[in-house]
């Protein structure tokens, strides 16, 4: 940027002249977690190495074709003259979102990596960062915000920094101090993330040609909300979506952000936050995070009144009530197990004797490997303990007597599928998994048109797959008695860094939009 401005300068060419021929150089960095930091397993540098990461040149840039990144790469190779450079980049960790605390090794090894080769792979006139938002790393109390500090650092004051975030990233004005444009998804099941990487990869170029102005606003929000209760599908959610992208349509080059924050992460950041981004217009954007902060905190209580959580017990015998009238399929989804070892719904299942119910997933690393290790395959019989036991919100291993259907190896880990009591079906995993739709469950060899339940581990994604598309007839969400670490009671999580008397609905915070 600076040596076309000097260039600009001395053919007397007005400084923000829109130039299409003059080559753009644009570094692209991935660094992404949505950090449980509740969890006892930090996320180590092994988390993050295994093949395919860390990632560079091409190999990071199709690294998620359907995602930010995709988004992002496709629209900024429409640009003549743009030339992307993929920075050596952790991808997300094999744990997924079933680990604590980012290390302050794996922190320092993998963004000293980036800066290093920023440095020495620069100039830069722009650089997108494909984060996430909700991590949570120690002794770095913001680390997105860091992260774009310390490319700010290397690519100068007239560089431009643009990144995508998921809605569920904790973010104060940090951020925007740092970079200058962000764009996060609207919709929760995240429908929209190839859509916020093509925005980000459009509006850096602008920014860079000088044809757009980042003139923005941060304003936080004191609610404080469990994420199984923030479907975009129900009102007043869903509203939300709607206001934002009404301002969005109404006002050229207008950017509405929201962040419906992650509790689980315990960091000072927390919670919900608005960002308006605006082309060099700072009183519209005050006009209009306003005007989101005024919706948003008067819907304060009906955000919390828009899912129904039923105790496991009650939610198994609803189930089954659901399944005598007919109204299958049907999902029974523990919203809050973080660490993908739950068994109370498991044990649920067995105690009230469900029939023809698919349990999936139930992770497991030990018990996965034994079976891998004695080489069992198809047919043979089945008697372990499972589950459990990696805190207490796992609950008690689980025995189960049956006979294996399938193991395979895929997608960086072990699956093991094992039928049981009346027609059940268990899947053992490596790692947590979230199950979004059930098709996938079909490469298993499971004929999923004849199960009458499937027992998850999900909050909001499985609607995707489940609900939205009108597969499932009865959707229960469930969550274990005590107030484990997902609980939707966060006033039951050990916070350190989080003062829950300053967020509505546990304090009553002074708050004037
Ligand atoms: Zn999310």
């Amino acid at each position: 940027m600076r040596r076309w401005r000097d260039f600009a300068r001395q053919l007397r060419l007005p400084r923000d002249m829109p130039m299409t021929s003059a080559p753009i150089r644009i570094a692209v960095l991935h660094f992404a977690h949505e950090t449980v930091s509740f969890l006892k397993n930090d996320t180590t540098v092994d988390d993050f190495v295994y093949p395919g990461s860390p990632a560079s040149g091409e190999q990071l840039l199709k690294s998620s074709p359907k995602s930010y990144m995709g988004g992002f790469v496709k629209v900024a190779r429409e640009y003549d003259g743009v030339e992307l450079v993929g920075i050596e980049s952790p991808l997300w960790p094999k744990t997924g979102t079933g680990s604590g605390w980012i290390t302050r090794e794996a922190w320092d090894r993998f963004v000293g990596k980036m800066i290093a080769e920023l440095k020495a792979q620069g100039p830069f006139q722009g650089v997108y960062l494909c984060v996430h938002g909700a991590m949570a790393a120690r002794g770095v109390l913001r680390p997105e915000a860091e992260l774009a500090r310390l490319v700010r650092e290397v690519v100068g004051a007239e560089a431009f920094i643009a990144a995508t975030f998921d809605l569920h990233g904790n973010e104060d004005e940090e951020f925007l101090k740092a970079a200058d444009m962000a764009f996060t998804v609207k919709y929760f099941p995240h429908y929209d993330e190839y859509l916020q990487g093509e925005r980000a990869a459009r509006m850096l170029v602008r920014a860079i040609r000088g044809d757009y102005k980042p003139a923005h606003i941060t304003v936080r929000i004191p609610i404080i909300t469990a994420t199984v209760l923030q479907w975009t599908g129900a009102s007043p959610w869903m509203d939300l979506v709607q206001r934002a992208l009404t301002w969005e349509a109404r006002e050229p080059d207008v950017y509405v952000n929201f962040f419906f924050g992650f509790p689980f992460a315990d960091v000072p950041d927390v919670g919900m936050t608005v960002q308006v981004m605006t082309n060099g217009k700072p009183e519209l954007a005050a006009r209009i995070s306003r005007d989101m902060a005024q919706a948003i905190w008067r819907q304060r209580e009906a955000l919390l009144r828009t899912t129904n959580v039923h105790d496991i017990a009650e939610g198994v015998a609803l189930a089954k009530q659901a399944i005598a009238r007919g109204a299958r399929p049907v999902v029974l989804a523990d919203h809050s197990d973080r660490s993908g070892y739950a068994t109370h719904l498991l044990r649920e299942i067995v105690a009230q004797d469900l029939a023809n119910t698919v349990i999936a997933t139930l992770a497991d690393a030990k018990a996965t490997a034994a079976v891998k290790a004695s080489g069992a395959r198809a047919g043979d019989a089945f008697n372990m303990d499972v589950g459990g036991l990696v805190d207490d919100s796992a609950g008690e291993p689980v025995r189960i007597k049956g006979t294996i259907l399938n193991v395979a190896e895929g997608h960086g880990q072990f699956w093991v599928v094992v039928s049981f009591g009346r027609n059940n079906v268990l899947i053992l995993s490596t790692f947590l998994v979230q199950v979004r739709e059930p098709f996938g469950l079909k490469e298993l060899g499971l004929d999923i048109e004849t199960f009458d339940a499937f027992a998850i581990k999900s909050r909001v994604h499985f609607r995707r797959g489940f609900d939205d598309n009108g597969f499932a007839k009865t959707i229960l969400l469930v969550e274990p008695s005590e107030p484990f670490l997902g609980t939707t009671r966060l006033d039951k999580l050990p916070y350190e860094n989080v003062d829950l008397s300053q967020f509505y609905p546990y304090g009553n915070p002074d708050f004037e939009p």
